[in-house]
């Protein structure tokens, strides 16, 4: 979940990725996983007999500033790794 060390692992390149990486009022919809890939929710998905979830897809790029937070290569890693 976002915490400092979070926000501290992705939010370097600006304010705004910080901000919503640790923001206390509201659920972030970009999130770092616990394979330590950084998501973006995209949408919610029904599933039956249990809650909606959220459909999350890696996000490469900060959508504030452009800067690349993280390679298709890092994701693929940190995926095989928590596998
Ligand atoms: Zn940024």
């Amino acid at each position: 979940m976002a915490d400092d060390a979070t926000a501290a692992a992705f939010g370097g390149c600006c304010e705004e990725l910080k901000d919503a990486l640790s923001g206390d009022d509201f659920e972030p919809l970009i999130a770092v996983g616990e394979d330590g890939v950084l998501y973006l929710s995209v949408g919610l998905i029904d599933l039956e007999d249990e809650e909606p979830g959220m459909v999350e897809h890696p996000l490469f790029f900060c959508p504030f500033c452009g800067t690349k937070v993280q390679s298709e290569d890092d994701v693929k890693a940190k995926a095989e790794a928590s596998a």
